[in-house]
């Protein structure tokens, strides 16, 4: 064919600029790809600080091996890494990066220089704009590498515009951080944006320590921990209690060998191994660390490398899952009400850390080196003032009671029961029920106690496919639309997966004749209308899935209301099957079924003992 002469090479800092519209989507992807460049580094500490969400600057601060001087410009140029060089050694990638594309398109859109020293004697500071250098001159720094990127975006406006509000950006770099620092436990990770500390982690390899210094230590010391392995997976994490949740599914990290990742179905077991102790719509915080054998795993699925496939996955999901419904399994789950009083309403809100200082000090050393040319900007944070004024997390005393602490939180319980054994006392406005323990007393919601104690009835039933029939008297004749008949046809073998049994009555209609025994005595109709309606609100519901609803339907319709009076029998013979249910704690929306007064917080409040500090004195 006559070549027309229309294809051309296209040049360098155009091709960089496309390249970085697939990588550097946003001020987080900056921070993303500078950071993992540190963390292949070396780097045991990383310092980040941020202005304007990233947009004004962006400065990135390790202790890594540092760049060769004669590699500084070779780094910026396009597909220059020096992680891999063969094709087996791109099948066994240990590094984050390796496409070596992150710092030729971030300099292809921004402002960025570089200092860089390998020895912690001499160094170099080259700048660049839009991928030219501009500048390389000798300079001095430990070593390390910092990378400061100003003015992102400037020379192409049309990636601006993609660009969210400042919030949004700031809480993407945020998640970024975290993420990197939850993979990386020995690592020491700090955010500062606008001279504020977002993350600051110790860097000790303790992955609890670590989840303090993100999400806080309130929340981290009330975590539970958990391991569940076999011969190809290792699985640990930690999950927070039912009751600290928030209202998406962004808290659930997933680490894979080091690395963050996306999965879908694994975030799912996490709350799976849940099962009905979460309130419907909330969502736990959770950190799972999963290694396996590299060679199970495909990561360059996605340019960003965060979708990941796995072979195996459903396992590994049922590890997950196992290993959470275990522990839950053998905690005393009640809600403590003084603590509960005590409790900000505000839980939503990411409590950001209190302030944890790092391991050693050798960082106040690295970030406050001056170095003649940085902004005013830089040097004016993170002063040795500051980092003083830290409670130092390293403290002697201070570590003692967090060690402790830990050791009580993940110490395996040694009775699986702890249900207290509850003695009724009577019933309150006919709605909640009192009882108590020799550990205290406790306010039971009856219609919470009711609804789980069916539940827990109707899964079982519901769960066994040769369910009893039992004939109705006078069959009930269902009509639909078309276009639901249809549907309801398609998806039979759900509904006969519960054992109710739809047959063909005309074009529009099914007619009922038998139903399973477990339906409520007069409200046949109703109760196989709702089965009907989940399976076409949801063409794609599981059968699991619909057998939970079903459960979770029956068990409302059961369970005695509130205002109504139950003679202490009936009352004490649910707080009997209540005890005997498997989990006791919560009704299977997720509402608490009791609360508990212990003898020590009845104390506490009529002042027989001081607050738990100055217990010594008084006792
Ligand atoms: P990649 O990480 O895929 O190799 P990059 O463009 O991110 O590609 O980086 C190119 C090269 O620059 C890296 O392979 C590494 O040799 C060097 N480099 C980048 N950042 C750092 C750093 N913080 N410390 C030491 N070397 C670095
Ligand atoms: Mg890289």
């Amino acid at each position: 064919m006559e070549n027309l002469g229309l294809i051309h090479e296209l040049p360098v800092e155009l091709s960089n600029q496309i390249a970085a519209g697939e990588v550097i989507e946003r001020p987080a992807s900056v921070v993303k790809e500078l950071v993992e460049n540190a963390i292949d580094a070396k780097a045991t500490q990383v310092l980040i600080t941020v202005y304007q969400s990233g947009l004004r600057s962006i400065e990135i601060n390790d202790n890594g091996v540092g760049i060769a001087p004669d590699d500084v410009e070779i780094a910026f140029q396009p597909h220059t890494t020096s992680k891999i060089s063969t094709d087996h050694d791109l099948f066994n990638v240990k590094t984050l990066g390796f496409r070596g594309e992150a710092l030729a398109s971030i300099a292809s859109v921004s402002k960025l220089t570089v200092v860089t020293s390998t020895d912690g004697k001499s160094a170099v500071k080259a700048e660049f704009s839009g991928n030219s250098l501009l500048k390389k001159e000798t300079h001095a720094r430990s070593k390390g590498t910092t990378i400061t990127v100003e003015d992102l975006f400037f020379n192409t406006p049309a990636r601006l515009k993609y660009v969210k509000s400042l919030h949004t950006e700031l809480n993407k770099i945020v998640d970024i951080v975290d993420r990197l620092a939850m993979g990386h436990p020995e690592i020491s990770f700090r955010l500062i944006h606008e001279g504020k500390d977002l993350v600051w982690t110790s860097g000790n390899d303790n992955l609890q320590q670590t989840i303090a210094g993100i999400y806080g230590r309130t929340i981290a010391s009330h975590m539970y921990s958990f391991e569940n392995s076999d011969a190809d997976y290792q699985i640990k994490g930690f999950f927070s209690k039912p009751d600290t949740t928030r209202s998406n599914r962004s808290y659930i990290s997933l680490i894979l060998n080091g690395r963050y990742i996306r999965n879908y179905q694994l975030a799912n077991a996490v709350i799976r191994g849940y099962g009905s102790k979460l309130m419907i719509g909330r969502f736990p915080i959770a950190i799972i660390d999963i290694n396996l054998d590299p060679s199970l795993v495909d990561i360059n699925v996605h340019p960003t490398k965060q979708e990941v496939r796995l072979t195996n996955e459903g396992h590994i999901a049922d590890l997950i899952s196992d290993g959470i419904k275990q522990k839950l399994s053998t905690q005393n789950l009640i809600p403590d009400a003084v603590k509960n009083l005590e409790r900000k309403t505000t839980v939503d809100q990411i409590e950001r850390p209190e302030q944890i200082s790092l391991d050693d000090l050798s960082m106040v050393e690295h970030i406050s080196e001056p170095e003649p040319d940085s902004k005013p900007i830089t040097t004016e944070k993170s002063s040795i003032e500051e980092l003083e004024s830290h409670p130092i997390f390293d403290d002697p005393e201070h570590l003692k009671s967090w060690d402790e602490r830990l050791k009580e939180e993940t110490e395996p319980t040694e009775s699986v029961s702890t249900f207290p054994d509850l003695h009724y006392i009577g019933q309150i406005h006919g709605t909640y029920l009192v009882a108590e323990s020799p550990e205290g007393f406790y306010l039971i919601d009856q219609h919470a106690a009711q609804e789980r104690v069916n539940y827990e009835y109707y899964r079982k039933q519901i769960g066994e496919v040769a369910a009893d029939q039992q004939r109705l008297l006078v069959p009930i004749v269902l009509d639909y639309p078309n276009s639901e008949s249809i549907l309801i046809r398609e998806k039979k073998p759900i509904l006969e997966s519960i054992g109710l049994y739809l047959d063909d009555f005309g074009q529009n209609s099914f007619v009922v004749n038998t139903h399973p025994t477990w339906f409520v005595a007069g409200q046949e109709e109703s109760t196989i209308r709702e089965m009907i309606d989940y399976v076409l609100n949801d063409s794609k519901i599981s059968v699991a899935a619909f057998r939970e609803k079903n459960a979770i339907m029956m068990s409302c319709k059961r369970a005695i209301k509130a205002n109504q009076h139950l003679d202490d029998k009936q009352a004490a013979f649910l707080l009997k099957n209540l005890a005997k249910a498997e989990n006791p704690y919560n009704c299977p929306h997720g509402r608490p079924v009791l609360i508990e007064f212990s003898n020590r917080d009845l104390e506490k409040m009529f002042k027989r003992i001081q607050d738990s500090h100055d217990t010594r004195e008084s006792e």
